[in-house]
């Protein structure tokens, strides 16, 4: 194994390995994940009804993009750019209601698997590369224990931060106040369809996202000596408000904008500009004001005329 690098808060000290390890049934994450599928297909049929839909596709839209992505992913993860606490603590919560972690389990999953994919090898859980149905397997009902963990330290401002310390360990409970509201507006059609098959959903789609994002297929922006490269799903980078641009998210980790290239939209994106316009949002992150990644190359571009950071880039043929 080569040298085993650090991220910035994965630290590879003493024999820290991403490539040997053990992958684990985990009850609580098994049990949490198909029980909502259970209820969300038996429930879902039994309970449909346009209102009960449309809350569904509501309450979908504002936890993945204002929370997951925008919230957890570019804004606590990857700090891509700088807003008041009150905002942070408010996107990041509609980021817990997605149901995958609190804040600091999703800062460990994220930059677990990240420190594991920078690395010359890593476990084929890191990768995605264990085939499709063990990989969902794995993805949606196990865990990874590694022979020897790096260490991992979060932030101390997040770390001892009161309102995540509360939500970190209550984050599964969280689904119980927006349930009681939806059951209060509109009985259990809205409690199934807004908690259960919206957690479900998430899950699911966040996992199959992640999967295609890391099997190969065209590529721009390639990342060399990395055991794992991402790649841009196009078609989903719309319903993924952006996550789906997982090539450019490699090539540039702090940008705020993940549609960078011609034509992608990105609606995570356009939120953080939204903000910007009333001032809530500064120093945001986006290639021309960030340092391309170390190994960054460009490949088959056709038109890198568009974008003077593109054109920058040094290229492989
Ligand atoms: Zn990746
Ligand atoms: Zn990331």
């Amino acid at each position: 194994m080569d040298e085993v690098k650090s991220t910035e808060r994965v630290l590879s000290l003493g024999k820290a390995n991403p490539l040997h390890g053990v992958v684990y049934w985990n009850p609580t994450k098994s049990t949490w994940i198909t029980s909502f599928t259970l209820i969300g297909i038996i429930g879902g049929a039994l309970t449909f009804s346009w209102d009960a839909f449309l809350v569904f596709i509501v309450l979908s839209a504002v936890t993945i993009c204002g929370g997951h992505s925008v919230g957890m992913h570019r804004l606590l993860i990857h700090r891509s750019f700088k807003t008041h606490i009150w905002l942070e603590h408010f996107l990041v919560y509609l980021g817990v209601l997605v149901g995958m972690a609190g804040p600091h389990g999703m800062i460990k999953l994220h930059d677990f698997r990240d420190w594991g994919q920078r690395q010359t090898k890593c476990h084929p859980f890191f990768a995605h590369t264990a085939g499709f149905w063990k990989d969902a397997w794995w993805q949606l009902h196990c865990s990874i224990q590694l022979d020897h963990e790096p260490e991992f330290i979060i932030e101390e401002n997040v770390q001892n931060d009161r309102f995540y310390k509360i939500v970190e360990a209550t984050w599964m409970w969280q689904q119980l106040p927006l349930a009681i509201i939806l059951f209060v507006l509109g009985g259990l059609p809205w409690v199934i369809w807004g908690i259960a098959v919206r957690v479900s959903v998430s899950l699911i789609g966040h996992w199959l996202v992640g999967y295609y994002a890391h099997q190969p297929r065209e590529q721009v922006l390639h990342v060399e000596n990395t055991a794992v490269q991402g790649y841009n799903l196009p078609n989903l980078g719309i319903i993924t408000f952006g996550e789906a641009y997982h090539e450019n998210h490699h090539a540039f980790p702090s940008s705020a904008n993940l549609g960078i290239m011609k034509g992608q939209v990105d609606l995570g994106w356009w939120l953080i500009q939204s903000l910007s316009s009333f001032g809530l949002v500064e120093k945001i992150n986006s290639p021309e004001n960030l340092e391309p990644r170390k190994g960054l190359v460009v490949r088959n571009n056709q038109s890198n005329e568009w974008s003077s950071w593109l054109a920058d880039l040094p290229k492989q043929c």
